[in-house]
């Protein structure tokens, strides 16, 4: 071989314009432009004004659960499509399209996992599939691992980044509303925690059901969190509408939420909730734990040793002073 035709072999090797990854990202808040890998490393964060891009379910799975522990259920689980529903491409279709890009066969991924020690059902949704749309697949894989929660005295947790119910489901998909905030009363009447984590964005149905169920609700910063989008509340209450509004920090300052914790953070918040909840859920649990402090420090004192009362001497009168 000679040297042309190494050179020949080596631009063959070359990926074309349109297979090379892009390496710079523009940061959609400060238009600032950056290396990919600058961006990556930050869990997909603006290092400049900290905006937090979309993630997908898989990077955030493992940016919560600890290394190694997460084990996927439900994952069979397909849309069928009961209406036969036909837009400007057939729901089949649609399906088929998310399936190919994001290799997953719903918006939701479910399992089950360890952060910061502690076990937990951890549901993510992926909004590059379908619009991380809620539909009967979705519903049914967040009640199963509500189910597999009270099962095996767990909690719950369930990251949302989703535009509502999946209109090609209609009723279908709406229905998963009551059901998935039935199961989840189920588990408050367990006693069991249920952490909702709202990302960039939580609109329509989502809104409108589990995700305000949380017994703690946790949005990331600047995400667009509310039920009908902002131009048609304009529209019907045709009235200027607030700057900021529908956003994460807007809704902190009026009481729709607890916190607002930065995506590098986030982890660690979870874990330390999971692990101030886990002290009540079940004393058999805590063989589970690894905690990051001393266990010492959590553990709940003795019980202070109940004194029987000497019975009183008999009254030889046999009645009272009266
Ligand atoms: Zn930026």
């Amino acid at each position: 071989m000679n040297f042309g035709d190494i050179f020949k072999n080596f631009r063959k090797q070359q990926p074309t314009r349109d297979e090379a990854p892009s390496h710079w990202v523009k940061c959609p808040q400060c238009n600032s432009l950056m290396y990919y890998k600058e961006v990556e490393n930050l869990a997909q964060v603006c290092p400049k004004c900290k905006f937090h891009m979309r993630i997908g379910a898989q990077k955030r799975i493992d940016l919560l659960a600890d290394k190694g522990t997460f084990t996927e259920y439900d994952a069979d689980l397909i849309p069928v499509d009961p209406l036969g529903f036909v837009d400007k491409k057939s729901y089949k279709k649609r399906v088929a399209e998310s399936e190919k890009k994001t290799g997953k066969r719903s918006s939701v991924v479910s399992g089950e996992c360890t952060i910061g020690g502690v076990p937990i059902q951890l549901v993510v949704f992926d909004f590059t599939f379908m619009g991380g749309s809620l539909g009967s697949v979705e519903g049914e894989k967040i009640v199963r691992a509500v189910h597999r929660a009270i099962e095996k005295r767990q909690g719950v947790i369930i990251v949302s980044a989703s535009g509502g119910a999946r209109m090609q489901e209609s009723t279908f998909s709406l229905l998963q509303m009551s059901k998935t905030s039935a199961a989840l009363k189920r588990l408050a009447k367990e006693g069991l925690p249920y952490i909702s984590v709202l990302t960039d964005p939580t609109m329509g149905g989502v809104s409108a059901s589990f995700a305000m169920l949380g017994d703690v609700i946790i949005a990331e910063p600047g995400a667009l969190i509310g039920f009908a989008g902002q131009r048609v509340i304009k529209q019907t209450i045709g009235a200027e509408l607030p700057e900021g509004f529908q956003r994460s920090e807007f809704l902190m300052k009026h009481g729709f939420l607890d916190l607002i914790v930065q995506r590098s953070e986030m982890k660690k918040t979870l874990a330390d909730l999971l692990l101030y909840f886990s002290a009540g859920i079940n004393k058999a649990q805590e063989e589970h734990f690894v905690p990051r402090r001393r266990k010492e420090d959590f553990q709940t004192p003795e019980p202070e040793p109940v004194v029987t009362p000497e019975p009183e001497p008999e009254n030889d009168q046999g009645a009272d002073a009266t």
